[in-house]
């Protein structure tokens, strides 16, 4: 695993965070946006005079000045006129979005799905400063935590909230499974994650997941390693064959298959890894082996009523 380069926090960085800390160019970055929205196009360009006219500011010399605090990180100049780079679009998105803001609470709510660590339920949703979090209410252990953006609390009930966070991590998954970072679509690291709760009796499998790490940014996050079969299409339309449709199902209900052993994992190895999910409903299973390129690869399908 390549290491994160520790010079890249020099003094230009610093000082093109600065550059961002006056209304003029904030200004200039937002109209931008608002430009792009307007006339409904991806990277709107706008003149000198376009913009100057826009902002609204005096002097066009102290204008000039601002514009060119920006052009190079945050804009560039085409034969066009200006346009936001990638960096000045994230800075915008990120200011409108409010992702800076703290996160609006809300009050618990119960969701469907099955502790992992008692089998108890029910499960809560709830806000846990800043973070939304996933907790077992008979035995309070956290099922799941992520962090939660205010632009996707600040208008959605808590129930759409809720629906919003199962469909995010899939889609979140969707990215990291083809190895791109959901943050900044860097590559991202897999490893075997054996840190996980001890099984309570022997010969009960430990629970395993999978720790996927961006190189870039250093976003982790982690999966159980029963999600990497489950998103094989064989195992999407294994699912579905059988009344489920797995992206609609959140993980924290999807974590009600591994308490219930529809779906069970037999590691032989961790290193090199070797692992094979079981995919069992009444009459029929699928099996799909993981090795250590995390390849998934079905390598049966049979229908227990014929074979026993
Ligand atoms: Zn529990
Ligand atoms: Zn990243």
């Amino acid at each position: 695993m390549s290491q994160p380069d520790e010079t890249r926090l020099n003094d230009d960085i610093v000082d093109a965070i600065s550059s961002l800390g006056n209304q003029t160019r904030l200004e200039i970055l937002f109209t931008l946006v608002k430009k792009e929205r307007e006339c409904l196009e991806q990277w709107a360009t706008m003149s000198f005079t376009e913009l100057y006219d826009a902002v609204g500011l005096e002097s066009t010399s102290q204008f000039s000045y601002h514009l060119d605090q920006l052009v190079g990180q945050f804009m560039v100049e085409t034969s066009d006129g200006y346009r936001l780079t990638y960096g000045g679009d994230r800075i915008v998105r990120t200011i409108l979005s409010g992702s800076y803001e703290s996160t609006h609470s809300f009050d618990d709510i119960d969701v469907s799905g099955v502790c992992v660590f008692c089998e108890g339920s029910p499960l809560v949703a709830t806000m846990d400063t800043e973070r939304f979090v996933v907790r077992c209410r008979s035995c309070e252990e956290i099922l799941l935590n992520d962090l939660l953006p205010r632009s996707q609390t600040r208008h959605r009930s808590t129930e759409a909230t809720v629906d919003s966070v199962g469909t995010r991590i899939w889609s979140t998954y969707t990215l990291v499974r083809g190895g791109i970072c959901p943050e900044c679509y860097g590559p991202v690291d897999t490893a075997v994650d054996t840190h996980g709760p001890e099984p309570e009796a022997d010969g009960d499998q430990p629970f395993y997941a999978l720790a996927h790490t961006c190189q870039e940014c250093l976003l982790a996050i982690h999966m159980p390693i029963e999600v990497t079969a489950a998103f094989h299409p064989a195992a999407v339309g294994f699912f579905w064959d059988h009344g489920i449709s797995l992206l609609d199902c959140p993980l924290w209900e999807f974590f009600e298959f591994v308490v219930t052993d529809t779906v069970t994992t037999d590691v032989a190895s961790v290193d090199p890894l070797e692992a094979t999910v079981t995919i069992a409903f009444d009459d029929e299973t699928l099996r799909l082996r993981i090795d250590d390129t995390l390849t998934v690869t079905p390598v049966s399908t049979s229908d227990i009523s014929t074979n026993n």
